[in-house]
């Protein structure tokens, strides 16, 4: 099969501060992170698109026991991006032990961060993170 983005091709793009989706041509529906075909109909008619890196806060959780490697405590979100897609991330800049739902419905901006690899992975690798903004 021919990936019209690669996974490296993704990281790359998180390293540049760039949020690289797929556009499907046959519904127009957006899929981020990128798979193989399209989220909604499955379709192999894309195109990589830019996202904006903008975003609503829709849940999270607070992480208490963590697996090895990572700090506890900190919070996990999804975020509906203004595209469409909801997409799960760290949100930063939030004391975990000091939040309520008064979160959810706030606006947020993508970012990524280095992780480490572990036992579970194929190494070190970027994954996306969220900080709120203004509005
Ligand atoms: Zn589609």
């Amino acid at each position: 099969m021919d990936y019209k983005l690669t996974y490296n091709q993704y990281q790359q793009g998180l390293e540049n501060g760039e949020f690289l989706g797929i556009l499907c041509h046959a519904c127009d529906t957006v899929t981020f992170p990128p798979m193989g075909v399209c989220r909604n109909c499955n379709g192999t008619d894309l195109e990589v698109i830019r996202l904006s890196g903008k975003g609503t806060l829709r849940t999270f959780t607070v992480i208490r026991v963590a697996p090895e490697g990572m700090n506890p405590p900190y919070i996990v979100a999804m975020a509906e991006l203004e595209e469409g897609p909801w997409t799960m991330g760290n949100l930063l800049d939030v004391n975990p032990d000091d939040t309520d739902m008064s979160l959810i419905g706030k606006n947020v901006q993508l970012g990524s961060q280095p992780v480490k690899g572990d036992i579970f992975s194929g190494g070190d690798s970027r994954v996306v993170t969220f900080t709120l903004t203004e509005g």
